[in-house]
């Protein structure tokens, strides 16, 4: 049986990675968190003093990236980041990490890394990874291409409800905030700027229950595993 990659891009907060790791397990596929390791530069940028007021200092980052190491290791079924050995899951989850990600993520020397660290994930098959520009740059030969989306207030409404479950205080209004900025700077970048990629399925699931969206998703995957398509 083939074992195909499959590609989740979209907005922030759509459930890309919830999915991702569902369809993971259940092809017993690798699950790759694309964001997570932005976010992870985004912590060593912030533990080293490279952000301040959210204000990158660019050149001294770069300077640093040859001693940034991004791992993922599994662990009883759960996922985690390692940065430089360390697991940070948790720390890259807050607001503060959110807030200066987008920043990071436009710098083109930090995302050819981070898709030549991904690509080495994809040689044999068998991945699921989730991202912004997972179809459209790392794998654009993707068997399957899905591109989620939903409205902004649905998704802030599911990601304040995860912040307050994980204990962290926030307003409605600034998980809101936080998410049209990252959509419109995640849109707008000049380098591998978040599109819908070429032959992907848009899935808005505003309105769709998450069990029916990944029996969708898992049909969809077996259609190409069995080149049904
Ligand atoms: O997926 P997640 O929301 O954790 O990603 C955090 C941020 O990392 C995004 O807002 C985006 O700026 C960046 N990112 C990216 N390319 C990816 C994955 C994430 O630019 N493939």
């Amino acid at each position: 049986m083939r074992r195909i990659i499959i590609s989740i891009d979209g907005h922030s907060s759509t459930g890309k990675s919830t999915v991702a790791k569902q369809m993971a397990a259940e092809l017993g596929y690798a699950y790759i968190d694309s964001g997570a390791m932005y976010r992870s530069v985004t912590l060593y940028a912030k533990e080293q003093g490279l952000i301040k007021e959210n204000i990158l200092q660019k050149e001294a980052l770069l300077k640093a990236l040859p001693e940034i190491k991004i791992n993922f290791s599994w662990d009883k079924g759960v996922n985690k980041t390692l940065l430089n050995g360390r697991d940070v899951s948790e720390l890259i989850r807050s607001m503060e990490i959110s807030e200066s990600v987008s920043l990071v993520a436009t710098l083109p020397e930090v995302r050819a890394k981070m898709v030549e660290i991904q690509r080495s994930f994809g040689v044999k098959g068998g991945v699921v990874m989730d991202g912004r520009d997972i179809g459209s740059v790392v794998f654009p030969e993707a068997e399957l291409k899905l591109f989620m989306t939903a409205s902004a207030e649905v998704r802030a409404q599911r990601r304040y409800a995860e912040l307050l479950a994980s204990g962290q205080e926030v307003s409605y209004q600034a998980v809101l905030d936080n998410l049209q900025s990252r959509d419109t700077m995640d849109s707008q970048r000049a380098v591998s700027p978040l599109i819908v990629p070429e032959g992907a399925i848009i899935i808005d699931n505003s309105e769709m229950n998450p069990s029916d969206q990944f029996n969708m998703i898992l049909q969809l995957a077996k259609d190409r595993i069995y080149r049904r398509v």
